[in-house]
């Protein structure tokens, strides 16, 4: 009896010989194959009269081979089989391309199936049919005279090859447990795992395949909530810091900002000053569109826990963000005291208030943090190393980053308190739709700010034929020539095939750099001569990159080409300019972003949109950005147009597919949520449901985020 952890190659049929081919396809095991669902399926349920047959139409007949023969078109290096086929009705012809073998299969006298499409006009022919050969009136067939699975397939490897080892596993693999309880499934009214196994592959009826397919993403939702309500509860069982709220500070912090705060920027900072009053660990994302005024929340909070002693680690994602964020705590809060320190991998400064920022050695920041000196550290990922330890860290920010596992969090405390967890609060410009927030993020209460500082115009936003391109440099250099500054944002260009395999992040940012270093020439030289232009790009270090930045917000630079290294957080109210190029290569949610560096100030600003691609779909999209409202429209198309995978970028691979789908499906998500906190409040360990427990295990592992 097969099981399904076992070996894909314990499979009849299968052995050795196809190993390499179905690990192409990401299949190792036998679940693996079981689980490469069909992506359609065609139906040759009815088998036809060969009289019948009409030009250019999908249909199976049954037949006897009357004779076949192979020859060789020599001219087109072409093997030609053809044969004579024929029913109680009339004969036809069926031609193979290049499958000399056929002859052997389907020697005279042979009755079998064959499905296809037939040829388009005059004398009807069969071309290329699958076929069956058929032994006994009532056998099951698998290619033929049903509903057919076409899988994704790949070299050497066909869906009649898949098929055939699919057939032969579900054969061999009996009834296969369930981890789904049948008080589940029943509550759900889903099909339990081995009829949804089989009816997935080979439905009797297209509503089988439909309703397989529909427990497949209940299942996958299903344990997607339980990870994130177990999360959940894990995360309310364990303790923290409370720091108590200074009403009096927070109020007079507020008081002397050169600007009013918004209702929803207070009514966030209220929240996140409650959750951080309790033992309970904080677990919040704070979301805001992009320039809504996210890090003085966040600030105003760190400083709440300096107040009362405690400390605050400050993450961001890139070195550049880091230490706009330090500078944001010397602007407006410039007569803190407790000490802010700012630390990257190559740069390390620290603030007492009242006087400069000072440069200091990192082991003796290290130490001054150590010794509870620094209240207030931010950085990038160089602050989670092991010899940066706070002995009183309450809360933790991150900026741009959803998830961060309850791991990471403990050891930020060290070692000596380690069963404290401290506070976390997420910041993401990226607007994330509802149902996606609450299926990927169940775990994360939600903080909105949902307006943006009342001085902001509306940014004038154009896509740009490319007959217009010089018409727009013109209008560029006279902005400049006014005193603003501009963003060109290089497109994503992917290597050319087999570039770089091994590597294809690394071969994909060394092309980004050279479309850079391409329009950076272009535009310094040619374009813009009489300018000051700058560039950015991954490759450059961190110092270089940063001087450039600060070239940039002194003024010193009227112009930067960049890559998609500027995206996030960065703030120059005075660029008034976002020129992209090959815009639609972009995410829409990026080229929000991207869109989002400029409009700051008080300044009209502009966003240039450059296609040359004139796709009706590329242009729909680029429309889209163009008439959103805001960036929750955007994200509720972008996620509608693309599906949560692309949307949500790369890094959150490791989803199964049909749940991505399925959250497109809001009444779906809503209920699996509602029957996962069920299951969990009725038996948290899920002590009655074991095989349920095991599968959580491997979907637990199988998700990569933390
Ligand atoms: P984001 O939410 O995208 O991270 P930032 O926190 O960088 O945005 O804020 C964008 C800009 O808006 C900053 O220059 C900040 O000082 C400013 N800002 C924040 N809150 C307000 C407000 N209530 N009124 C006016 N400007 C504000
Ligand atoms: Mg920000």
């Amino acid at each position: 009896m097969l099981r399904l952890e076992d070996p894909v190659s314990r499979v009849k049929f299968v052995g050795t010989r196809w190993e390499s081919k179905l690990k192409k396809l990401g299949i190792d095991s036998v679940r693996d194959l079981l689980f490469h669902f069909p992506v359609r399926y065609e139906d040759f349920r009815e088998i036809y009269k060969i009289a019948d047959l009409i030009p250019k139409q999908e249909a199976t007949i049954r037949g006897v081979v009357e004779e076949i023969d192979t020859r060789r078109s020599w001219k087109r290096n072409l093997s030609i089989t053809e044969a004579v086929i024929s029913d109680d009705t009339a004969s036809i012809r069926a031609v193979w391309f290049n499958q000399p073998y056929v002859k052997n299969v389907l020697q005279p006298g042979t009755i079998a199936n064959f499905s296809g499409k037939t040829s388009g006009s005059g004398d009807v022919y069969l071309s290329n049919p699958t076929y069956e050969t058929i032994r006994g009136e009532d056998e099951e067939t698998k290619h033929t005279g049903r509903i057919v699975p076409v899988y994704p397939e790949t070299k050497g490897l066909t869906s009649k090859g898949l098929r055939n080892m699919v057939a032969a596993a579900l054969g061999g693999i009996g009834t296969v447990k369930d981890p789904l309880p049948p008080d589940i499934l029943s509550a759900v009214g889903a099909p339990g795992l081995t009829k949804s196994l089989r009816d997935i592959h080979f439905p009797d009826a297209v509503e089988d395949a439909f309703a397989a397919r529909r427990r497949f993403s209940f299942e996958d939702l299903f344990l997607l909530q339980l990870f994130n309500l177990k999360r959940k509860i894990t995360l309310a069982k364990s303790e923290s810091i409370d720091v108590p709220v200074d009403l009096e500070y927070v109020k007079s912090v507020i008081g002397r900002l050169p600007f009013l705060l918004m209702d929803s920027q207070k009514k966030s900072l209220w929240e996140i000053l409650q959750d951080t009053g309790k033992k309970i660990p904080m677990n919040r994302l704070l979301q805001g569109d992009v320039g809504s005024g996210k890090t003085v929340v966040a600030a105003i909070a760190a400083l709440n826990a300096a107040r009362a002693g405690r400390q605050t680690a400050f993450l961001a994602p890139t070195s550049l963000l880091a230490s706009q964020h330090y500078n944001t705590f010397i602007k407006f809060f410039g007569d803190f005291e407790g000490g802010v320190a700012l630390l990257t991998s190559h740069e390390s400064e620290v603030f007492y208030g009242h006087e400069l920022s000072s440069e200091i050695a990192k082991a003796k920041l290290a130490n001054e943090i150590k010794k509870d000196k620094v209240k207030i550290v931010v950085g990038t990922h160089a602050l989670l190393q092991k010899y940066i330890d706070f002995p009183d860290l309450a809360l933790v920010i991150v900026d741009e980053q959803h998830r961060f596992g309850v791991k990471q969090r403990a050891e930020l405390l060290g070692g000596r308190r380690a069963a404290l967890v401290p506070h976390f609060l997420s910041m993401s410009a990226t607007p994330i739709p509802r149902t996606l927030s609450l299926t990927l993020f169940g775990d994360l209460d939600l903080s909105i700010i949902s307006e943006v500082p009342k001085n902001r115009k509306k940014i004038v936003t154009k896509v740009i034929p490319s007959k217009e391109r010089s018409d727009t440099y013109r209008f560029i250099r006279n902005e400049i020539k006014r005193g603003r500054q501009a963003f060109v944002i290089c497109p994503r260009i992917d290597p050319p095939d087999g570039a770089a395999e091994q590597n294809s992040y690394q071969a994909a940012l060394l092309w980004q750099v050279k479309a850079v270093k391409e329009e950076y020439e272009k535009l310094s030289q040619k374009i813009f001569p009489d300018l000051r232009v700058g560039m950015l790009h991954g490759k450059m270090k961190s110092a270089d990159k940063e001087q450039v930045m600060e070239d940039f917000m002194e003024r010193k630079i009227d112009l930067v080409v960049s890559t998609s290294v500027i995206e996030v957080g960065i703030d120059v109210p005075n660029a008034t300019i976002m020129m992209i190029e090959d815009a639609d290569r972009f995410g829409l949610a990026q080229l929000y972003q991207f869109r989002g560096r400029v409009g700051r100030g008080e300044h009209q600003s502009y966003c240039f949109l450059f296609t040359e691609t004139a796709t009706p779909h590329a242009n729909r999209r680029l429309k889209a950005i163009v008439e959103a409202k805001n960036g929750f429209e955007l994200a509720e198309y972008d996620l509608k147009q693309r599906g949560p995978g692309e949307f949500l970028g790369e890094s959150q691979t490791g989803m199964p597919d049909l749940a991505m789908k399925a959250i497109q499906n809001p009444e779906l998500v809503k209920s699996t949520r509602e029957l996962a906190l069920k299951t969990l409040k009725e038996d948290h360990a899920l002590k009655k449901y074991p095989l349920l427990k095991e599968r959580l295990g491997i979907f637990e592992r199988m998700i990569h985020w933390e």
